[in-house]
């Protein structure tokens, strides 16, 4: 287990990730960044040591790709921001899988990515799998991601329920991630941001075992990024924690980055 804390003029955040109580190795991996407003997860799939590999190679590539915008073009706009946010995470996708189709161990090996990236009270979500962000603004979470899991599909499609999804034997297969052999690009989603706002990121292993209800209710009442971080693990923990379980959280302050 390890963890972060940052406090920068615009954001307070934190980060955590676990084993879990049935797994024996974390594919999870997470990014917190405050300085630069930088937030990402990752959940590596692949058997064996490969999805701690591709997990971490997207939380280690992906902040160098992302800075290195970021110092060549001093104000970016949100058009700019989602243009390379698509080509960057399509090249960290197509490295992966050359790299993993060279090695038998680590072949077929892939990560989800849920990105946030706040600059100047604007909000770019980008994402690839099951991993979600999540807004908490006055007093109501909302989604921000739609998964690409199979499961996902078959709700969108009224073939079985949200409830239904959640034992179905298709779960956990998700149909976009970095590391797939087709070209690929995330979704990206950009908002304004609110004083006061507060993001959330996360693997499927806080919320294939957290209702939205019980997350609501943590962000509700813990004031601190890292001691909500804590009971959001703990609460994956209580019910089972049959996967990784990671997390980072978002408190905007209201600044301008
Ligand atoms: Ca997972």
């Amino acid at each position: 287990m390890h963890r972060d804390a940052t406090k920068s003029s615009s954001f307070h955040a934190a980060g955590l990730t676990n084993v879990g109580k049935v797994r024996d190795n974390n594919e999870d991996a997470y990014v917190v960044d405050s300085d630069h407003g930088f937030f990402v997860v990752s959940d590596g799939m692949g058997g064996a040591q490969a999805g701690e590999i591709a997990s971490r190679v997207v939380t280690t590539v992906l902040p160098v790709m992302i800075l290195a915008r970021l110092n060549r073009l001093r104000n970016p706009g949100s058009r700019a921001i989602r243009y390379w946010l698509r080509q960057d995470i399509l090249r960290l996708s197509q490295q992966l899988h050359a790299e993993a189709d060279k090695k038998t161990a680590v072949r077929g090996t892939g990560a989800t990515v849920v990105l946030g990236l706040l600059r100047e009270n604007r909000a770019h979500i980008a994402h690839m799998g099951d991993s979600r962000a999540y807004l908490f603004r006055e007093d109501h979470l909302s989604q921000l991601t739609d998964d690409h899991s199979i499961v996902a599909m078959l709700v969108r499609g009224g073939e079985i329920t949200a409830e239904e999804a959640k034992t179905h034997p298709a779960r956990g297969q998700i149909t976009r991630f970095v590391g797939m052999e087709a070209i690929v690009y995330p979704d990206i989603r950009t908002f304004p941001l609110k004083a006061g706002d507060r993001l959330l990121l996360c693997s499927d292993g806080l919320t294939g075992m957290v209702s939205d209800e019980n997350i609501a209710s943590i962000l509700r009442t813990t004031p601190a990024p890292r001691q909500a971080c804590e009971l959001l693990v703990g609460a994956a923990n209580e019910a089972g924690g049959k996967d990784n379980i990671t997390v980072v959280v978002i408190d905007h302050e209201g600044a301008a980055l």
